[in-house]
């Protein structure tokens, strides 16, 4: 496992298990643990965590994970027409 958390994050949109969408709401706090929907990692009670709400789902980030994503997950083909 020598996999970027960018590499992930790419592998995981293209797989369809991270949304391209574009969240509708954002809220932050600090981890419980819980583990990061970019790179897997558990978010740790002091690191920031970012609640991201979609349409269908509530994921969780790393406040740095959430910032990588959001750019790969704009630039992804699957937001521009491809199921
Ligand atoms: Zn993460």
């Amino acid at each position: 496992m020598d996999q970027t958390t960018v590499e992930k994050i790419l592998a995981k949109l293209s797989d369809g298990l991270l949304p391209v969408q574009e969240p509708e709401k954002t809220w932050g706090g600090y981890g419980s643990g819980n583990p990061c929907a970019a790179c897997d990692e558990p978010i740790l009670p002091h690191l920031v965590e970012h609640e991201v709400d979609l349409e269908s789902t509530t994921l969780l980030f790393h406040a740095a994970c959430d910032a990588m994503w959001r750019p790969t997950a704009a630039g992804s083909p699957r937001r521009h027409g491809a199921p």
